[in-house]
């Protein structure tokens, strides 16, 4: 079952992000969402967009346990989602430990057809 800190704010409901709680949602753990479009910080971007939550990571006591975490969310998500173990995978991060999960930078969600592809009537 997905939990929400109290801080967490859903402002904008989009494709993206109702694909990413669908994905937490199924699960074999329970994800504690601790932001959301909420924060000082996701006043612009992926999170402030509606395509972006951070989860918690607390429970899990080590890296390759944060790190098989991260990569079982990548893989239910596809190459359309980035998943980062933050702060590890950013340089100069200082945030708490967590995992944030967003629509790839220039992505479209969901995707459209592929070019030049037609539709039937
Ligand atoms: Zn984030």
């Amino acid at each position: 079952m997905i939990r929400c800190l109290d801080s967490v704010r859903f402002t904008l409901i989009t494709p993206a992000l109702v694909r990413i709680l669908d994905c937490l949602a199924s699960c074999d753990f329970d994800p504690l969402i601790t932001s959301a479009a909420d924060g000082i910080s996701h006043h612009v971007g992926a999170h402030a967009r509606g395509e972006a939550v951070d989860i918690r990571v607390f429970d899990l006591v080590d890296l390759p346990a944060r790190r098989a975490r991260q990569t079982l969310i990548a893989s239910r998500l596809g190459p359309l989602f980035t998943v980062l173990l933050e702060p590890d995978d950013i340089p100069g991060d200082t945030a708490a430990p967590h995992i944030h999960i967003q629509l790839k930078i220039g992505a479209v969600y969901p995707p459209g057809p592929p070019s030049g592809a037609t539709t039937a009537a």
